[in-house]
């Protein structure tokens, strides 16, 4: 007998889609709380009147790639308000300047991180830098780091990674303890000058009392 019901059931067990709104409705509900429980709250936001970089950049040959750049967007959720560098997993991630550790943490999205709250300001504002997607973190919350000193390993955690890599954003905060910053391009604070990507030399001595930060993994 061609009967509905029967029909309506095999239907719904083929695609089951009570269960697909279900998983549907706990992954948004977990993301919305992700973002709501301000378990995201460092996120960096996008300066709409940040100039695109006119000078090249400039990569040394030993540095680790960059795959993806800066690209605001005018728009804080489309654009890529940091640059990603590729890197084998577990490859030391270091910080690019001296500072205080704000946060170390795990989130749904952007997996283990760490965020440091550097010792110099800029225009008035507090540096901050943040590092996505972490294998490792091997410092606490409040440990003072030097330039160049390890904060963690390189790794894939977090939903928005697909590949081993370091998400690493630079930004500015009004307050020392605001954790929500406005990101810039790392490209125009490099130690050598715009757009020259600076790598990390221990045997260097860094002087510089203005913001110029060094390459977040090593060259070699
Ligand atoms: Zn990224």
């Amino acid at each position: 007998m061609n009967d509905p019901t029967t029909k309506f059931t095999a239907m719904t067990n083929a695609i089951n889609p009570q269960k697909a709104f279900s998983a549907f409705s706990c992954l948004f509900l977990v993301i919305m709380l992700n973002s709501c429980m301000g378990l995201t709250k460092s996120h960096g936001y996008l300066d709409k009147d940040d100039p695109p970089l006119k000078e090249p950049v400039v990569m040394p040959w030993n540095a680790p790639s960059i795959p993806q750049g800066y690209h605001p967007s005018g728009n804080n959720f489309a654009g890529h308000l940091g640059i990603d560098i590729i890197g084998p997993r577990n490859t030391s991630v270091i910080a690019v300047d001296s500072g205080t550790i704000m946060t170390t943490k795990w989130d749904l999205l952007y997996g283990y991180q760490v965020v440091i709250r550097h010792n110099v300001k800029h225009e008035g504002k507090f540096v901050i830098s943040r590092y996505l997607h972490l294998n490792a973190r091997v410092v606490e919350a409040g440990d003072e780091v030097k330039r160049g000193q390890e904060i963690g390993t390189l790794g894939s955690t977090g939903f928005l990674a697909t590949y081993p890599h370091l998400h690493f954003e630079l930004g500015f905060a009004k307050t020392k303890k605001q954790h929500f910053f406005i990101t810039e391009n790392p490209h125009k604070y490099w130690y050598d000058g715009v757009g020259k990507i600076s790598c990390f030399d221990k045997t260097k001595e860094y002087k510089k009392k203005t913001l110029g930060i060094t390459y977040p993994l090593l060259c070699q």
